[in-house]
């Protein structure tokens, strides 16, 4: 840990067991599995510019088409300048195969854990801390994955495998293709001092320039600033900085069946009921701290807030109420359930309280550039 984060961030946490697994240039591999042809081919998935009044853009190139220097998100039309026309393919993606191919993929990481959360169809992050084979060490979970999909599904990917979920997507990364990285708890904050700026996962270009112009171009340079300097000139994105070139991410790995769930709620039954105005407004707060607290481990934020409440006869009234921007600060969400509460509570306490419940829903997810910092300066 650097000795310049004034207490500001958090204490490591290095028992987990993370695993991030990359494929390797996913869409383009499942063609050049099903059409060995192509093998030696610079194959671009995306729509053949010449065909489209020269639109398209590339969504996956293989590796060939790589060291001639095209890359996903490219305009198709350059891969055209760049690529002899012998060497070249296009191919339009068909979607509905790599979706079917990602659920066998997932199939597999299901035998290790339920605990995955997918990011996109070709990665996704496992917690195999506690896992279904009781085998102990991650690396070799990894490598018979690693292994099985490759005898199994005829496909190469990479993985990262540390503890926390940062630093294993910068494994993942560190060694494509057909890759294995594995970083110890002493050896992070050494790997990531070698890392250049634009490895760092969510520093766009914009940052980049930025830090560049404060002579910061590896993660060596972020572990000498101030973290407080950093908050200054990036705000929440400066904390989370600070913490990642210090090795640190205490977020969790929200299995995917937990992440798409449309609705978090908290609610609470009594007995014996509750008739205390008090009680019951003391209760629904920490029940919106809970909640807040859900909605922020999973960057959700939510535009509904809905208050169920049951008294002693079993009648039960739910209220919602759509909020004019989306929230998961606690204070605001509170403001909104007690707004819910207040024209119906005298006739609840009178008759006994028996259930409080609130409830976020219509999640909208924010990115992480452009949160603000409140929450932790103050
Ligand atoms: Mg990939």
């Amino acid at each position: 840990m650097n000795s310049f984060d004034d207490g500001l961030l958090p204490k490591n946490d290095t028992h987990r067991k993370i695993i991030h697994l990359d494929m390797d240039a996913f869409y383009a591999s499942v063609e050049t599995r099903d059409h060995p042809e192509l093998k030696n081919k610079a194959l671009v998935i995306g729509q053949d510019p010449r065909n489209y009044h020269g639109h398209g853009v590339v969504a996956t190139a293989n590796y060939i088409a790589r060291q001639y220097g095209v890359h996903s998100a490219m305009p198709s039309i350059k891969a055209l300048r760049l690529i002899p026309k012998n060497k070249l393919v296009f191919m339009s993606p068909d979607f509905k195969k790599y979706h079917s191919v990602s659920a066998e993929i997932h199939q597999l990481m299901h035998e290790i854990t339920d605990n995955v959360q997918s990011i996109a169809l070709d990665e996704a992050y496992l917690d195999v801390t506690e896992n279904k084979l009781g085998v102990t060490s991650a690396l070799q979970i990894a490598i018979n994955l690693q292994k099985k999909i490759k005898k199994e599904i005829g496909l190469n990917c990479s993985f990262g495998v540390t503890y926390n979920k940062f630093l294993a997507k910068m494994g993942s990364e560190y060694s494509k293709p057909f890759g294995r990285t594995i970083i110890l708890p002493e050896e992070a904050q050494q790997f990531l001092a070698k890392q250049k700026i634009a490895q760092f996962h969510g520093i766009g270009p914009k940052t980049q320039a930025k830090l560049a112009e404060m002579n910061v171009f590896t993660g060596r340079g972020l572990q000498k600033m101030h973290v407080r300097d950093l908050i200054k000139h990036f705000n929440r994105m400066g904390y989370l900085m600070a913490e990642h070139a210090n090795g640190i991410d205490l977020s969790r790995v929200i299995p995917d069946d937990e992440r798409n769930r449309k609705s978090i709620g908290i609610e609470r039954s009594y007995e014996p009921s509750v008739y205390s105005e008090q009680t019951a407004l003391t209760n629904l707060r920490n029940y919106v701290n809970d909640l807040a607290d859900k909605l922020i481990e999973r960057n959700f934020y939510a535009n509904t807030v809905v208050l169920k409440i049951r008294n002693s006869d079993f009648k039960t009234v739910t209220k919602r109420r759509k909020l004019d921007h989306a929230t998961n600060n606690p204070l605001e969400l509170y403001d909104v359930a007690k707004d819910l509460f207040d024209p119906i509570s005298s006739s609840f306490l009178n008759d006994g309280i028996r259930l409080l419940g609130v409830t976020a829903t219509d999640f909208t997810e924010a990115d992480y550039e452009n949160m603000d910092l409140d929450l932790f300066i103050q």
